[in-house]
């Protein structure tokens, strides 16, 4: 068992710390204060190749695979939640899916101007009453000629609003259950789709948009990994997105504890710096324990799938159980060291307690997690495929 990162993990680890505390480190209050979506700098994380290392070569990627692309969600977390998401909407949920699941014309027309950020991506499940229960969506294709008509809504999509491309999920066949369901790779700009901003509590420097569907043509083209084939891209698809998350739970935990060590050493009271007591020391020890254990779980679900293993549903689980959990205890216990300093605006921890709740939230809620590892450990259902 060899727990070293390599010196290219390492630099990479580095060049995306360098470019955080530079390029994000700086604007992230302020963004999320204005709900300002920086594309400029998703697109210049995809021109430094931060998307694109699953993706083979030979699709514009660099292929040294997904700890490296965790690594750099983490370091990027750290300086906002918000911008993470990109990793999900420029990679694991968008062009991963194509390069798994699609023809050579469709990996050669669209992977590369999603990871290198010329096109902005976005992957469309949630609906209005269909979330946790995903087979239970309404969205529909018919055929029509040579194609396919979409039409029905999707709710709470990242970067719907700005996306160029998406990954949809909608019904072919209702009637065949999962067997009906397909995925497809859908113009953002066709007549027909509309997408509106929704206001939210955190992660605000991320739009999330409702989007409707009416009388969408597309083209037959456009169906990926074959009609029928929805729910293995769509699940397939959720164990990468996944660990995006947990990775970004471990960045924003991170950024909390860095905020609570500095804050504890420079802040007095009672003649000594709040640090030096020691129910201030208890919960940085906690959380510095919750987020090395969060942090261990996710590295190894990353490295497995650098194995070959991106059917290792559980220890993903395990993953974004761990960081979840790891994000929300760090952004309440920042709260409480850094007392009204934390809960005002003029340091980060309000809008890392803001953000960190959504981590129970996202790609699959934290109960969804709990399903997961206890149906495997009780024998009702097999989590890794
Ligand atoms: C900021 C943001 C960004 C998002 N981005 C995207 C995106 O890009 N693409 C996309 O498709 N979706 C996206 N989502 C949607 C997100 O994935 C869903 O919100 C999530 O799946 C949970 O759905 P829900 O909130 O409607 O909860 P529901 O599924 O309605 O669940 C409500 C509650 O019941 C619990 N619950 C549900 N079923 C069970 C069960 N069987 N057993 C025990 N408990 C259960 C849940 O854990 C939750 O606590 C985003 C959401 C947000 C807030």
């Amino acid at each position: 068992m060899d727990f070293a990162l390599n010196d290219e993990l390492l630099a990479m680890k580095e060049e995306a710390r360098k470019f955080t505390e530079k390029e994000i480190v700086p604007n992230a209050d302020k963004w999320d204060e204005e709900h300002h979506f920086p594309l400029d700098v998703i697109k210049k994380m995809g021109e430094l190749g931060f998307y694109g290392t699953p993706i083979p070569e030979e699709y514009g990627g660099t292929d040294v695979g997904f700890l490296a692309q965790m690594l750099l969600c983490e370091e990027v977390s750290r300086g906002s939640s918000s911008i993470r998401v990109a990793f999900n909407t420029q990679c694991l949920g968008t062009a991963l899916s194509i390069l798994r699941h699609g023809t050579q014309e469709q990996k050669q027309k669209w992977i590369e101007p999603i990871i290198n950020g010329d096109k902005i991506g976005c992957f469309a499940i949630s609906e209005p009453n269909a979330a946790s229960d995903v087979m239970s969506m309404k969205t529909h294709a018919e055929r029509s000629g040579d194609g396919w008509i979409l039409n029905g809504s999707k709710i709470w999509i990242s970067f719907a609003s700005r996306a160029d491309v998406g990954i949809v999920y909608a019904y072919t066949d209702k009637s065949k259950g999962s067997k009906g369901l397909s995925a497809f790779v859908v113009d953002m700009h066709s007549e027909g789709i509309t997408a509106s901003d929704l206001d939210k509590l955190g992660t605000r420097s991320s739009p999330t948009s409702e989007i409707s569907f009416e009388d969408v043509k597309l083209p037959e083209d456009a169906i990926l990994g074959g009609e029928g084939a929805g729910a293995k891209v769509v699940f397939g698809s959720l164990n990468q997105t996944r660990l995006c998350c947990a990775a970004g739970g471990v960045g924003l935990a991170q950024a909390c504890l860095d905020t609570a060590v500095q804050y504890s050493n420079e802040r007095e009271q009672f003649g000594r710096p709040v640090g030096k007591f020691q129910m201030n020391q208890a919960l940085i020890a906690e959380m510095a324990a919750d987020i090395e254990a969060a942090r261990m779980l996710l590295y190894r679900a990353a490295w497995q799938k650098d194995q070959g293993q991106l059917g290792n549903v559980l220890e993903t689980s395990y993953a974004k159980y761990a960081a979840s959990n790891a994000a929300t205890k760090a952004a309440e216990y920042t709260m409480r060291i850094l007392g009204s300093y934390g809960y005002s605006t003029e340091y980060p921890a309000a809008r890392f307690y803001r953000d960190a709740i959504l981590y129970h939230i996202v790609e699959g809620t934290t109960n969804v997690q709990k399903m997961i590892i206890s149906n495997d450990l009780l024998g009702y259902r097999k989590a890794n495929r």
